[in-house]
């Protein structure tokens, strides 16, 4: 009956930095972080699922973080439903919710914004713009100090993303661990995403274009293709079949981001395409056969 009490209390919602900080003060250790933006789906239940494994105590971050939206990306209009997101926190076994307002976040004068050069331009940053991960680099490095987690989780889903705070916490020695943890997908291979609720009933059967192919082309480069333009076709006409023109389709170095014209190491394949209203990205490493 007590644990009952205590686990239907779960997660304790905080809005401030202050009560952050102490909440965690004496919180037993590793601490964990899993930062959102809400909208929880499965993809977001796998990371919590890995942090509730390997941490004492989990910390997810429930923020629409506004500097990251670009150009015409319409903030307002981002799924949001706090109760929900709770409901589902307080059962993966999160035990605190950081769900900060924007001036707690950004109050007047803010004036500090973190570019981790490089791998911020290409793909995504080509077409959000680089400010996209100006904004994303920033607000995780505000999380990582106000929390002061040991261990964070984010998904391979935004593998540009994982790289850019690899790197943001390697170059600015922030004291935590980044765990990158694999893509949840649908039955028939979408990637689950927060705007996958943009999508119609068509455009959800159009939009398994994406992660075909992205198979395609890592199965003719399994079978032995070498040459990057010739399973980047093998990619596009796939996606014609699903009428999708893709902003990107790009085979890259997993590290760098570099395009790669001959394939002799695993690279990574990456894709975003508008269906409908939806802007929806999705990558997969493949691994050169013989
Ligand atoms: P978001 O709420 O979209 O900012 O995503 C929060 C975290 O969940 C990020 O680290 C994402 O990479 C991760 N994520 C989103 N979708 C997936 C997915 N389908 N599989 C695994 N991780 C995901």
């Amino acid at each position: 009956m007590e644990l009952d009490r205590v686990m239907t209390e779960r997660p304790t919602i905080v809005r401030t930095i202050a009560a952050v900080r102490e909440a965690l003060r004496d919180a037993p250790r590793p601490i964990g972080l899993v930062p959102t933006m809400g909208a929880l789906h499965e993809g977001h239940l796998a990371l919590l699922a890995r942090a509730r494994a390997d941490c004492a105590t989990v910390v997810m971050s429930l923020f629409v973080n506004p500097t990251q939206f670009t150009g015409g990306e319409d903030l307002a209009a981002y799924p949001r439903d706090e109760a929900r997101d709770a409901a589902l926190a307080r059962d993966a076994g999160v035990d605190l919710l950081f769900a900060p307002s924007s001036e707690e976040m950004y109050p007047e004068g803010f004036a500090t914004t973190i570019v981790v050069g490089g791998l911020s331009e290409p793909l995504e940053g080509a077409w959000r713009g680089p400010q996209h991960f100006h904004g994303v680099a920033t607000v995780v490095a505000k999380l990582l100090n106000i929390v002061g987690a040991q261990i964070a989780y984010f998904g391979q889903k935004d593998a540009q993303q994982a790289l850019v705070i690899r790197r943001l916490v390697r170059d600015l020695d922030i004291p935590t661990t980044i765990e990158v943890c694999p893509t949840v997908r649908e039955r028939d291979g979408l990637a689950r995403s927060s705007r996958n609720a943009y999508l119609s009933d068509t455009e959800r059967r159009r939009a398994v274009g994406l992660s075909s192919a992205l198979r395609s082309a890592a199965s003719a480069i399994a079978a032995g293709e070498r040459d990057s333009a010739a399973a980047a076709a093998t990619a596009r006409r796939e996606l014609a079949r699903h009428e999708i023109e893709p902003e990107y389709l790009a085979l890259v170095d997993p590290e760098t981001l570099v395009p790669v014209a001959h394939l002799d190491a695993p690279v990574l394949i990456a894709v975003a395409a508008r269906v409908g209203r939806a802007r929806l990205i999705d990558n997969l490493i493949a691994t050169p056969g013989e």
